[in-house]
């Protein structure tokens, strides 16, 4: 297994600190209203990077914040003067909805910030004692200067940094290298925690440090983002963590490229957004834009557009049809088809080798659709027996392990009568009774079955 590390800048060898597990953290949602499908491409391909290590035999601890404290989340909830938490329950919930809806699997933890001032206070505590941040009227700052591998991660230049040159805002940038806020004072109107180093509430990097170590220890594998996070919210998490515990904080960093529209990054303040409600509404599917999220290498930009979005239905479409052909052909009793196991395991082994090239997904996805196209290729010329099926199915059931597109559901129950209709049918085409053959497929279509034959066998779809 190997990907792209941005600390080093370099394709890396993975090595897990412990043999066989993975422990990462995903930097999650603010909480202050819908996600929209650009954070959506971070989480879905973060979903992407979990399955693949499931599926290559590791285990996975995954942790994922819930920023339910931050400038902006305070700023909404007293505009429509409720409190932060009825503000953000209702967000929290409806991101848990969409991160189901996108077949996102859960993490193992999702630790929301204003359940965790505990640990902020302790780390901002040893930062305090170790010298590497002070006090002022506002806020308890991070000095940036005292921390010599600043910029390591993002590679600023902190060359003309000014000492002692102030930021509280949690969101700022290249142009801003800063000392960032740890903790900010207690504001008229402004929800606060009464606590050791004083009255007030944390900053938004604070959280993913005291987060992140508490549920996976002072230094674990893996720490995902969007590449907006890399400067400067994750620079401040390795200059927060390192600082306090004199360790190395993460061994791997994995940033993910931006959703654009027009040419820019989709996000809430430029207006330019879809949330994934505005697109079910308009009737895509959600297999459809998690298809469309995952099918971009997460180190190129993923420029979304409505076309894009019909190509991947169909795309899908063609993985659903595939499935329901299975499903529904009667195949006829032959020897096993050496070919079906070459062509399934020749596809696998080239879809895992993708994965494990730095997520090589556009390679993942054309070795899923040449494994369809070339087992539909067998089915034409009727070299596809009942014996082969479960092999078949197996194959896309493992594709399936970490793209998640098949539906939930398949609507190919037919009542008993109706398939020994059809078994009957069979029966009298051997015995070259063709009026009966035909009368069965008659009384069926007036049942609202299309029977169609194919080399392989007959195959039944429903009509409405
Ligand atoms: P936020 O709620 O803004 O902190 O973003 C949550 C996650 O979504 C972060 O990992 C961001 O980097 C990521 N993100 C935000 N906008 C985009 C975008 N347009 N494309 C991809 N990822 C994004
Ligand atoms: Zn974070």
């Amino acid at each position: 297994m190997r990907f792209y590390n941005t600390f080093s800048g370099k394709v890396e060898e993975f090595k897990p600190l412990k043999e066989g597990e993975v422990r990462m953290y995903t930097c999650g949602p603010t909480v202050y209203d819908y996600a929209h499908i650009g954070n959506f491409r971070s989480y879905v391909f973060e979903d992407i990077v979990r399955r693949t290590f499931k599926y290559l035999g590791y285990k996975v601890t995954q942790v994922m914040n819930i920023t339910d404290v931050d400038d902006k989340t305070i700023k909404k909830s007293a505009e429509l003067g409720i409190s932060l938490k009825e503000y953000t329950e209702k967000y929290t919930q409806a991101f848990f909805e969409d991160i189901d809806t996108l077949r996102i699997e859960r993490a193992e933890v999702y630790p929301k910030a204003t359940e965790h001032i505990n640990e902020m206070v302790e780390l901002i505590k040893k930062l305090l004692d170790k010298g590497y941040a002070y006090v002022k009227e506002d806020a308890i700052y991070y000095d940036i200067s005292k921390f010599k591998n600043y910029g390591a991660l993002s590679k600023i230049d902190v060359k003309n940094l000014k000492k002692g040159v102030r930021i509280q805002v949690d969101e700022y940038d290249k142009d801003n290298v800063q000392d960032f806020a740890l903790w900010k004072f207690k504001r008229e109107g402004e929800p606060f925690w009464k606590t050791e180093i004083g009255e007030g509430r944390p900053g938004w990097h604070i959280e993913c440090s005291a987060m992140s170590m508490k549920y996976l220890g002072e230094t674990f594998d893996i720490h995902m983002g969007g590449v907006d996070n890399i400067f400067p919210h994750h620079e401040n998490e390795i200059a927060q963590s390192e600082g306090a515990t004199g360790k190395k904080f993460v061994n791997y960093w994995i940033h993910i490229h931006h959703l654009i529209v027009n040419g820019e990054k989709m996000s809430k303040s430029k207006g330019n957004f879809y949330t994934l409600r505005d697109l079910l509404r308009i009737g895509y599917k959600p297999e459809a834009i998690r298809f469309l999220l995952l099918s971009t290498h997460y180190r190129k930009t993923l420029n979304f557009t409505m076309d894009a979005l019909k190509q991947a239905t169909k795309n899908v479409e063609r993985v659903y049809n595939f499935y329901y052909d299975l499903k529904t052909t009667v195949f006829k009793e032959k020897e096993e088809n050496i070919e079906v196991k070459k062509i399934t395991d020749e596809s696998l082994s080239k879809f895992k080798e993708a994965l494990e090239d730095d997520f090589n997904v556009s390679v993942a996805v054309s070795s899923l659709f040449e494994f369809i196209k070339q087992i539909n290729k067998l089915q034409n010329s009727g070299g596809i027996g009942r014996a082969d099926v479960n092999k078949i199915l197996e194959g896309l059931n493992n594709f399936n392990k970490v793209f998640d597109i098949l539906p939930k559901k398949l609507d190919t129950d037919i009542e008993e009568e109706y398939y020994n209709l059809i078994k009957e049918r069979e029966k009298a085409r051997k015995e070259k009774n063709y009026k009966r053959a035909d009368e069965i497929r008659d009384l069926l279509k007036e049942k609202g079955i299309i029977l169609e034959d194919t080399p392989s066998g007959v195959r039944w779809k429903k009509s409405y």
